[in-house]
């Protein structure tokens, strides 16, 4: 099954804990974000671009179990 939208943590790039700002907190291009966890600053942008590529993992991975699924459907009806 394939969703429709994916929720991709934000990770400190240090202990790789869930980074978790402030309630409302908006990060933007060049901003430190705080580790609660060991302290560190991790540079917004660079969190980002990790969190893409799990990001893109995930999503790559669940199309691949789609495909897998529905090729196996295809194949099982062959007589
Ligand atoms: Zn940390």
């Amino acid at each position: 099954m394939i969703k429709d939208n994916y929720q991709v943590a934000l990770k400190c790039l240090f202990c790789k804990s869930d980074l978790t700002g402030p309630e409302d907190a908006e990060f933007e291009s060049g901003d430190l974000i705080k580790c609660n966890e060991c302290g560190e600053e991790n540079d917004f942008d660079s969190v980002l671009e990790v969190a893409k590529e799990k990001g893109l993992e995930q999503v790559t991975a669940d199309v691949e179990a789609e495909l897998e699924n529905s090729l196996g459907k295809l194949l099982s009806k062959k007589p």
